[in-house]
This record gives C-alpha cells, structure tokens and sequence, in this order.
C-alpha cells in the first residue's frame, strides 16, 4: 500500500493506494521471461513457477510497475499471483477475504453480470501508466492521479516523511512542491556491476571478430598468427567470459541450462543465448582454419562471423527492449550504438595485443577504432538531445547530472572517448609515437566503456515505477 500526502499544513490530505500486479493482458514480463516460470493461465491470471525461475531478474526490468521481488528464501521471483490457488477452489483472495472496508473488488470481467464489470460500467476507473500498453487488469476507483503516477510524487531528498519535496523537472517544472510520498515499497536495483562487465566483454567478444573480418577484406587473411589464431582466440575467450559472467548473475545459476531445455523463444534472453552459441561454433572453425594455417577458411568463415559478431554485440539492443519498465533502455539508438561500441571494443582490444605481436593492417585498426568512437559519442549526443518521455528525462539526469554523473562524464566521455580519440589521432600522425600510444588508448577505449555502460545500466533502473 502506497501512501502519499498533499498540500500544506494545516490543509493537508493523506491518500491510500495498493500497488500491485495488475495481470496485465500483455505481459511484458511473460514475454521476456526466458524459461517460462512466469505465464498467463487460460483464466488470464498472470502467475508463476518456482520450479522454472533461473532468477534472472529479466521480469523485474520488464514490469513497469515494480510488481516482481525476489524472494529471498527461495532466489526465485515472486508477485502477487491473484491468489491462484484459492481462486481454482472456487474461493476469492486473500486480500478480498481479510480487507475491513471492501475496498478490494475481484471478479470475472467478461461475465457482463459480475459485481466488478458492473462497477467498472458505471464508474469512471484509472489504471496505473496506461501509456505501458500492457493493458493492465487492476483498476482504481477514485484514486488521486498523484497516487498512480510514481513521478508525481516524491521522498524528499533528506528522506524525512515530513520534509517539503519539489516536483521533478520532468514532471512539472513550473511547480514547487509536489506530493510527499510516505510510505512505498521500492525492490532493490536488479541489474548492476555484472550486467555492465558483460556489455564490455560481449562488445569485445563480438568486435574481434568483425575487426578480423576487416583485416581479411584488406587483405590480411593469410597472417596466420593475428587474424587466423589470435582474433578468434580472443573472441572466443571474451565470449566464455560473457557467458561465465550471465551465469553467476543468476539467482539459481546451476540451473543456466534451463535456457535450452525449458525455452521460451519470444525472450531475447533465450535468443541471445542461441546468438551466443552460434557466435562461439564459428568463431571455433575460424580458429580451426587458423591452425590448419588455411587462409581459405579463414576467408570463407570472415562473412559469417562478422555477421554473427554484429548479431552478438546487437541482440542486447532488442533484450533491453523487452524491459518495458525502464524507458531510458527503449531507445532505438541502442542497436546502433552496440554495434559501433563493438567495433572500437574489437579494435581497441587488438591495439592492445599489439604488445606482444605484430599487427597487421594497424592503421586499418586505428581508423577502425577512430570511426567507432566519433560514431559512438555523435549517437550518445543524439540520444541526450532528443528526450522520448519523463521517465527518460529522469534517467539521463541520473546519468548526467546525478548519482552516475562521474561514471559517465569522466569514465564514459573522457577517458573512454576524448582521451582515445586524441591519442590516436596523434598515433595516425606520427607513427614513431604509435608503439607507445596505441596500447594506452586501447586501454583507455575499455575503461571508459566500462563506465558508461555501468551508468546506462544503473540510471535506467534509477526512475521509480511504484
Ligand atoms: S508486467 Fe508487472 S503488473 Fe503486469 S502482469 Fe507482469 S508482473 Fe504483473
Ligand atoms: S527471474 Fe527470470 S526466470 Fe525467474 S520469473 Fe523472472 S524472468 Fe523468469
């Protein structure tokens, strides 16, 4: 139950508010949920399967109501399931039962003669963030708006019930106080520093390959030790690491395998993964050719695994997609933005190994790491300028501004893109200072990768959704 509390004293109002799963009709959370343990039944009820959930915490970003906790007894997650059990013994749920004062009305909403669709027929009725499109099936009679929309009320900055709170620039700049929320139930951020090191080493994983396919197109198929060994050894450890780090996230890592043998094929976690393996077996014949020293291979498979590369540095961009509740990730430039981010994590991590071979083609590589960084920070400034919603704005003010300001300004921008950008421009330019200055760069790229990934990924989960 939410509380919030308008005005100012003495004329001041308390409301109340439950804040619950609304078995949405279109349910992001089913549909990203990559083992099925979350699901709709045929009644519509919206429930889950403790036996499937790999905790993966992938439907806590997807429901934009911050209606999912992971129960700490079983690290698995939990919601409100509409009491299903009671519900197939003819009874109604618990909250109906034991509410004092009625407030809380189930019922069939497609039998036109149930007491609920006749309460909603005559009464004018909200549903929380209907803009979600997830058709939400929990409706409020008579709730205050302040109550429903997470933004529009707030804990002051001191966290003190009583403190006087300030709207949101984003909600309504004009305005100087705003509702106090009062009480509330907010779940502790579900991604974090994992999610982010697997955005690095998937980025380097995948922009080897494509950086290797790059040297074969120049010409550089036949260096057997760098693009035939060393590329797709590489791609092939960072790819391991990826999977290694998806896999300790996991609530219930010992049952990863879930993924594949209790699939549910809608969710880009499950697509990922299949992306993942397909990645890992051509990256292995590569590496084949590369020890048979056959440069036809090496040739015949550069397509396919620059493809697969793109694919595997890209697929993320359609996960983060099904997060409905976290707007700052709906973005369509994320998908160009992987892909580039790629291409300067493959060719910074070569100008690293640098150090220990000859590389070929380097100039082909620093052009390649050049043209991704100017890429990277045009699409971050694009995406900065053109704000989509509330929620976003919030979120990039966290990035920005905020809490992961430091992460993003000194991590993200400085040292992962000006700093780099200058250094190899120096290292085009005089090539006696390149030995010294492409390993410092590369270096540098993965640093402030690191960064900015870890503020995209924690300002999006910032905004509050209940
Ligand atoms: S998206 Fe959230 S509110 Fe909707 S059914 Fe899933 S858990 Fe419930
Ligand atoms: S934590 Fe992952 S596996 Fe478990 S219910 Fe949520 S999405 Fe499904």
């Amino acid at each position: 139950v939410k509380y919030i509390e308008k005005g100012t004293f003495p004329d001041t109002r308390r409301s109340f508010s439950v804040m619950r799963c609304n078995h949405c009709e279109n349910a992001p959370c089913v549909a990203i949920c990559p083992t099925n343990a979350l699901f709709t039944r045929n009644d519509g009820i919206v429930d889950f399967d403790d036996a499937n959930c790999i905790g993966c915490k992938s439907c806590m970003n997807a429901c934009p109501y911050d209606a999912i906790f992971l129960n700490p007894e079983t690290d698995t997650a939990h919601k409100c399931n509409y009491c299903a059990h009671r519900v197939d013994q003819g009874l109604e749920p618990s909250c109906v039962i034991v509410c004092p004062t009625q407030s809380i009305v189930t019922g069939d909403l497609d039998d036109p003669s149930s007491n609920i669709a006749q309460l909603l027929a005559r009464n004018n009725v909200s549903v929380r963030t209907p803009e979600q499109q997830t058709r939400p099936k929990v409706f409020y009679k008579g709730a205050d708006s302040a109550n429903l929309d997470p933004l529009a009320s707030r804990i002051a900055d001191d966290g003190m019930m009583w403190s006087e709170t300030r709207y949101p620039r984003a909600v309504d700049p004009t305005r100087a106080s705003t509702a106090r929320t009062t009480y509330t139930t907010e779940h502790p951020m579900p991604w974090k520093g994992m999610v982010s090191a697997y955005l690095v080493t998937k980025a380097i994983a995948a922009g080897l390959l494509v950086v290797a396919a790059i040297l074969v197109l120049a010409d550089h198929g036949a260096n057997r030790l760098v693009v035939g060994l060393l590329a797709p050894t590489l791609a092939l450890v960072f790819t391991g690491v990826t999977a290694a780090l998806l896999i300790t996230d996991l609530k219930k890592p010992t049952r990863f395998l879930y993924l594949l043998t209790r699939s549910n094929p809608r969710s880009w976690l499950v697509r990922g993964a299949w992306i993942l393996a397909a990645y890992t077996v051509i990256g292995a014949v590569w590496l084949l050719g590369g020890i048979l020293d056959s440069a036809t291979v090496v040739e015949v498979v550069a397509g396919p695994g620059a493809l697969l590369g793109a694919a595997t540095a890209g697929y993320t961009a359609y996960l983060f997609a099904q997060c409905e509740g976290r707007d700052l990730w709906q973005t369509p430039l994320l998908l160009p933005t992987l892909l580039v981010q790629a291409l300067s994590a493959g060719a910074a991590t070569m100008l690293v190994a640098g150090v220990l071979v000859d590389l070929p083609g380097q100039e082909i590589l620093r052009l390649s790491l050049l043209g991704g960084l100017l890429a990277v920070a045009a699409l971050i400034a694009i995406e900065h300028t053109a704000v989509a919603s509330a929620h976003v704005e919030v979120a990039l003010r966290a990035m920005t501004r905020g809490r992961y300001s430091v992460r993003f300004w000194l991590g993200g921008v400085v040292v992962g893109i000006a700093v780099p950008v200058v250094l190899v421009l120096v290292a085009l330019g005089v090539s006696s200072a390149a030995p010294v200055l492409d390993p410092v760069c590369g270096i540098s790229v993965v640093i402030g990768l690191a960064a900015y990934e870890d503020a995209f990924v924690r300002a999006g989960q910032s905004v509050p959704l209940s």
